[in-house]
């Protein structure tokens, strides 16, 4: 009998009804081909497929699944909060202890705003420090992503820090000419930039350690500069730790480097613990700076909503050290194995990581910026990643992309990897 595959039918009917079929673009297997698994359930280190068939997931959400799928605590939290009434439009007192957790974790943010995107967050970070600053202009770095917001889907140009354009169809010129793009890790791009214009930027965005173009981690140093050129300027940081907050420790990126003090921190994904909940952070009299203490207008229906609070309060007081330590460990572990697997092979590889998260180049050299990160062998990825799937391990589908593990990635999940690795290698070295 021909097995029909259900995945496929599902992205037929997707695809009839949803753009692309999917909800967020990188699901749908644009760069690597082939069919996007249609997740029917999720449990600690694995995926289940609408075949029935189970992945182990390298995933995780995107970053939120650090304890892995469906921890019975978390789960246990959000149906106890569902039975009190989904959504009320009102201040809770979660949300304090959300904040309050926050803030004993990350102490620059003094006070929290909840949202339910990191595109919100960001988003709310740049217009604070717009209205605290009276100035207009953004500085970014190329191949960092902070969400869809006008402001900060400004491409780079060709030279190395440029006026932003947009970077997609529907930003106007003008929201991204107030975005300008600097190539990542270069300093000297920052200081030509602020020594130009300094008088109207109101703030550098980066990721306090990015993963939007692979991990590529900030030089020594570099971001506790940022803070030194913004602060020469009047101008702000906002250190977005969407990704790594509460991810690679309980105090984030910053956390793990120090020795500096951002004036806006964004966080997403792990700080919602799977469900829609996202926030910025920072000194408080910034903060006041938001409605409706302050004139920066903000606000959201379903804003620190009750299962959210209830799933991220959960998920950080589950959040110990030893599961960051469980983490960092596999990843190590896994940055090994995969590092082993492309030798063998001579696959051309660099394998780059901040704290546990890591993603893997295929080409050879270090990768400090955009343009490095690039000039990659996405066709070498591609096999990779089909052979990984064909063996039962789902990769996150595009090179761009680190690869997240979580504490419930026990050794029969790793084993498994392990198992699929030298194939994958294999798969690619034969083209
Ligand atoms: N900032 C960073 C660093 C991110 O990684 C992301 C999402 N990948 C965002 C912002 C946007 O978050 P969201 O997808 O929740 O809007």
């Amino acid at each position: 009998m021909v097995q029909v595959n259900q995945d496929r039918v599902l992205f037929d009917r997707a695809r009839a009804v949803i753009p692309g079929g999917v909800s967020s673009p990188v699901r749908a297997f644009g760069s690597v081909g082939g069919t996007p698994l249609f997740i029917a359930e999720a449990t600690g280190p694995y995926v289940v497929d609408a075949n029935g068939d189970t992945f182990v997931d390298l995933v995780c959400s995107w970053g939120p699944a650090l304890l892995g799928h469906a921890h019975p605590e978390v789960v246990a939290a959000v149906r106890d909060a569902a039975g009190r009434g989904l959504s009320f439009g009102a201040p809770t007192a979660a949300e304090v202890e959300l904040a309050e957790a926050i803030r004993a974790r990350v102490p620059v943010a003094e006070q929290v705003r909840f949202v339910s995107t990191g595109t919100e967050a960001t988003m709310t970070a740049v217009r604070l420090a717009r209205g605290a600053t009276g100035r207009d202009v953004i500085v970014k770095f190329a191949g960092c992503y902070h969400g869809h917001s006008d402001a900060l889907l400004a491409a780079a140009g060709s030279g190395v820090a440029t006026q932003g354009l947009p970077g997609s169809a529907g930003v106007t010129a003008a929201a991204a000419a107030d975005t300008v793009v600097v190539a990542y890790n270069d300093l000297a791009a920052v200081e030509r930039v602020f020594a130009q214009q300094g008088d109207r930027i109101a703030a550098v965005i980066t990721e306090a350690a990015p993963a939007n173009m692979g991990v590529v981690p900030p030089a020594p140093g570099f971001n506790a500069a940022l803070r030194d050129i913004a602060s020469r300027h009047g101008a702000l940081l906002i250190l977005d730790e969407v990704l790594t907050g509460f991810r690679v420790g309980p105090g984030g990126w910053l956390g793990l480097e120090g020795g500096y003090a951002p004036d806006i921190v964004t966080f997403g994904k792990v700080v919602g613990g799977g469900m829609p909940l996202a926030a910025l952070g920072g000194r408080a009299e910034l903060m006041q700076l938001l409605a409706p203490v302050g004139p920066v207008y903000q606000a959201g229906t379903l804003s620190g909503n009750p299962l959210a609070t209830a799933a991220g309060l959960a998920t950080l007081h589950l959040a110990d050290d030893a599961v960051y330590g469980l983490v960092d460990r596999r990843s190590l572990e896994l940055q090994a194995a995969v590092g082993e697997a492309l030798r063998r092979e001579s696959v051309p590889h660099v394998i780059q990581s901040a704290g546990s998260l890591f993603s893997v180049f295929f080409r050879d050299g270090d990768v400090g910026d955009y343009e490095a990160a690039k000039a990659q062998d996405q066709t070498a990825f591609g096999r990779f990643f089909h052979a990984m799937l064909q063996e039962g391990v789902a990769l996150p589908p595009s090179a761009f992309e680190a690869w997240f593990l979580s504490a419930a990635h026990d050794d029969r999940a790793m084993e498994r990897v392990y198992a699929a690795l030298p194939l994958a290698a294999r798969a690619v070295a034969s083209g």
